[in-house]
Parts: C-alpha cells; sequence; structure tokens
C-alpha cells in the first residue's frame, strides 16, 4: 500500500518534471517572449536561484533590488549590447569581464561554430583532431616570439593549471613568485597564485612553494629570487598578468615587465603571462605582452578566446617548455578542452581581430573614452581617485567602495552595464566590446558625467 502510494507520488513528480522541461525548451525555441512568458522566466529565475543556485546572488547583484520584486534577468544579445527579458536594451561596458572582444554573438565566429555543429560538435579522442591542431599553427603564429606550442582547455583557471604543471615538469622545481593583487583563478592550483586573502584563507594550505610579493616592487622579486635561491627553493616560475585586471586594472611600472624578464633569465626561471584578461586584442595589441615588448614562456589564455560564443582557452609555450609533455602527452588532458567548436570559434575570433583590426581600435577608442571619462570627473576628485587604463580596460577607482557601487547602480538604472558588485566596487572596470560604437562611448561617458553629481 506504502509503495503504492509513493510510486503515484514518484509518478507525478515526474510527469511535473517533464511538463516543466517541455514549458521551458518551447520558450528556448522562441525569437521573443510575451509579457506573461517574461514575467513567468523572472519568476522561476528568482526562486530558483533562492531555492537552487545560491540565495546569496539576490543579494550581491545590482541587478536585483533588495526583495527581489524587480530582477533583470537577460535573454538576449548583440553587438555591444544585451537585453533583458522585458526587452530593455544595456550597454555592456562589463563585456564578461573580457569575454566579448569580437562583440555579443558576432556572426562570423556564430557561422563558424554552426557549420562546425552542422558537422561535429565534440571529437572521437582518438582519431586525429583537424581544428585543434590548425588553430595551435595559427597560435604559434600570432604570438609574440617563439612561443610554439599549444594546449587547449575549457576555462581561464584551466589554463592557469596547466601553466602551473608545464613549469613544474620543465624545471623539476616548485617554487613559485606570484604577485598581491593578482587573479589566477580559483580552483586549488590557480588559487595558490591569486593573492586575495578572503577567496584563499578557507583552503588553505594551497600548493606549497607560492610566494607572493608585491605587484610593480622589482626589488622585492629580486629579493625572493635571491632568498628562494640561498635556501635551495629555487623558482620555477613567476606568474603575472601583465596588466592586472581583477585586481582593479593596474598597469605595470615603467620596465617592470622588462626586469621581471630579466631576473627570470639570471636564474633560470620562467616566466608565465596570465593573459586571459588582457590577450585577443583588449589592450591594443593582440597580446599585452606586445605593449611591453616582453616575451614570455607561457602565455595563458581564456575569456575572449572564444569569441563570446564558447568557452575556450589555451596555454602557449615554448618549445623547450613543452617538450617536458612529448615522451607522455597524457601528462596533462582534458575532455572538452580544444573540442572543434571551441576552436571553430577561436579560429573564427582571430580572423576578426586580424581583419577588422580590433586590437588598433581598441587602443583609438580606448584613449577616447579614457580622455572622455577623465574630463567627465573634473570637479569630483572628492569621490573619484583615479582613472586608469590601456586600450579598452578602463578602470575608474573611487575613494570609497560605496561610491562606486552607488555609481555602477546608477550607470545600470540608464542602461548601461559596468563590474561592480557589492564586495568590490572601488574600481569600478570598463571592459567593453572593441566594437563599440563612438556613439556608444559618448552615451556612457555623457551618462557617467549626469551620474558623479547625484551620488553621495
Ligand atoms: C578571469 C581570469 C581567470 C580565471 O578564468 P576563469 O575562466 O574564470 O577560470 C584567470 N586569470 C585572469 C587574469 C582572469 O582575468
Amino acid at each position: 500500500m506504502g509503495t503504492n502510494l509513493e510510486n503515484k507520488q514518484e509518478e507525478i513528480q515526474e510527469q511535473n518534471v517533464n511538463n516543466y522541461i517541455k514549458q521551458v525548451l518551447n520558450l528556448i525555441e522562441k525569437d521573443q517572449v510575451t509579457e506573461d512568458e517574461a514575467k513567468w522566466i523572472t519568476k522561476e529565475t528568482v526562486n530558483n536561484f533562492r531555492e537552487h543556485v545560491n540565495p546569496g546572488f539576490l543579494e550581491y547583484r545590482k541587478t536585483v533590488t533588495k526583495d527581489g520584486q524587480f530582477a533583470a534577468v537577460e535573454w538576449s544579445d548583440e553587438g555591444s549590447c544585451f537585453k533583458d527579458v522585458n526587452g530593455k536594451k544595456y550597454i555592456d561596458c562589463l563585456g564578461g569581464f573580457g569575454i566579448y572582444n569580437v562583440g555579443h554573438r558576432n556572426k562570423k565566429v556564430v557561422k563558424a561554430v554552426t557549420d562546425q555543429l552542422k558537422r561535429q560538435a565534440l571529437h572521437s579522442q582518438d582519431l586525429l583532431d583537424p581544428l585543434r591542431a590548425i588553430l595551435a599553427k595559427i597560435l604559434a603564429d600570432i604570438t609574440p616570439g617563439d612561443l610554439k606550442y599549444s594546449f587547449f582547455t575549457n576555462s581561464g583557471t584551466e589554463s592557469v593549471e596547466a601553466a602551473l604543471k608545464l613549469a613544474k615538469m620543465y624545471s623539476d622545481r616548485s617554487t613559485f613568485i606570484s604577485t598581491t593583487r593578482s587573479f589566477h583563478g580559483k580552483s586549488l592550483g590557480s588559487l595558490s597564485g591569486t593573492a586575495k586573502g578572503m577567496f584563499r584563507k578557507p583552503f588553505l594550505p594551497l600548493i606549497p612553494g607560492f610566494r607572493h610579493v608585491p605587484f610593480g616592487d622589482i626589488d622585492m622579486m629580486r629579493k625572493t629570487f635571491e632568498t628562494s635561491a640561498l635556501v635551495g627553493e629555487d623558482v620555477a616560475a613567476v606568474i603575472l598578468e601583465p596588466i592586472q585586471g581583477e585586481g582593479g586594472i593596474i598597469l605595470p611600472p615603467e620596465g617592470y615587465l622588462k626586469q621581471v624578464r630579466d631576473l627570470c633569465d639570471q636564474y633560470d626561471a620562467l616566466l608565465i603571462f596570465d593573459e586571459v584578461q588582457t590577450g585577443m586584442g583588449r589592450t591594443g595589441k593582440m597580446f599585452c605582452a606586445e605593449v611591453y615588448n616582453v616575451v614570455p614562456d607561457i602565455l595563458c589564455l581564456a575569456k575572449a578566446f572564444g569569441g563570446g560564443v564558447m568557452p575556450a582557452g589555451a596555454v602557449v609555450g615554448k618549445e623547450k617548455v613543452f617538450k617536458s609533455w612529448f615522451d607522455n602527452p597524457f601528462m596533462h588532458t582534458t575532455t572538452f578542452g580544444g573540442n572543434p567548436l571551441a576552436c571553430a570559434a577561436a579560429i573564427a575570433t582571430i580572423d576578426v581581430l586580424l581583419e577588422e583590426d580590433l586590437p588598433s581600435r581598441a587602443a583609438e577608442v580606448g584613449e577616447y573614452f579614457l580622455q572622455g571619462l577623465k574630463d567627465a570627473a573634473v570637479g569630483h576628485e572628492d569621490k573619484v581617485m583615479e582613472i586608469r587604463g590601456k586600450g579598452l580596460m578602463i578602470g575608474i577607482e573611487f575613494h570609497k567602495d560605496e561610491v562606486g557601487y552607488e555609481v555602477s547602480k546608477a550607470l545600470f538604472d540608464r542602461g548601461i552595464l559596468v563590474a561592480g558588485t557589492l564586495v568590490n566596487s572601488k574600481t569600478i572596470r570598463i571592459e567593453p566590446s572593441l566594437t563599440i560604437s563612438y556613439e556608444e562611448v559618448n552615451t556612457v561617458i555623457n551618462a557617467f558625467k549626469e551620474v558623479l553629481p547625484t551620488v553621495k
């Protein structure tokens, strides 16, 4: 009797799930949703975030009002904008923290991925997959210096993991120098390199051997090399972002990266550039390494690498480094890394960047944007501390977290998305698509000018 009832309840639940899934698939299929459907989507999103994802997100997002009555739920995107489920359009100046370098759903990237999808989505894992090999050759061509071999990943943190393992195997050493305010990801290996105490503390001890020195302080870097060598813990590699992103758009001091390169050479250590955020044209050259004329031994890519369409990442290294994996290519693997869809996306992304010369465009538009923001902030020195950047990687630093949060909220109300969350708004980041129009840039500058006097 009891089991019968249980069976019945299970049946009903299964039917409910089935209907629910059908309803959602029906919505995904649609070009446009009705007002009622938009309401349903919003309600389901908020409730399910609260009950099944993490209610914390509803607290921290500026796109949600305190009790969740209003919530901006995204639904579609195109060019340098996205739309919420009610059809309100936003200029995307956050750019997914630097994903959308070639714009949202760039037509060429979408076409390459769709064409590939019609023929083959994922690879056999046994035969040789062509696009991975071809993309690796293209990367060898466009990356600086003698970077030559590539390993493909699905994310930034995975690119950093691979870089650390490469450095360990190549050098047979286990000391790494990282920098304060750095961000390299949140999986246990990359988190060891990441600097923020709040994210690291609950997970200590992390990988042994990491030393953090202040970003930009070459004397500390030199001393750390010296002392590590003295105690027999020679440095395997230095890992850093040529321009720090998550840390608040921090530019390296004049000559710093070259000096770090020299120290690495002197101590026979590798230099790893984490260009997950600065790469693919963001800072005015294809790679930020070129902005400062320094060639790393290992280059980490992700974020914009998949063209804002596919998750994709890569580690590119010199032959001497990759050689340590030649004998056994299975020392480090990933099932989905370098899959045909991701490679098709990356190849098309590079095509767009080169053909439309988007790195130069980033430099040009970036300079105009930076100057415009600086002009708009004149007279508000009590609120704005500094505005800085390179290419279309711009940071506005405020004296106080709260001011940054208020500004980003006020901009959001005006249809402009910039970074800045409740936990991290002292510097708000502007990283739009490199295809953003001057008209859109002006809209943002004017909104910033309007908003500044209104915040306390
Ligand atoms: C975002 C980021 C990462 C981590 O990338 P995920 O894809 O989120 O794992 C690593 N390094 C830098 C510099 C980043 O900006």
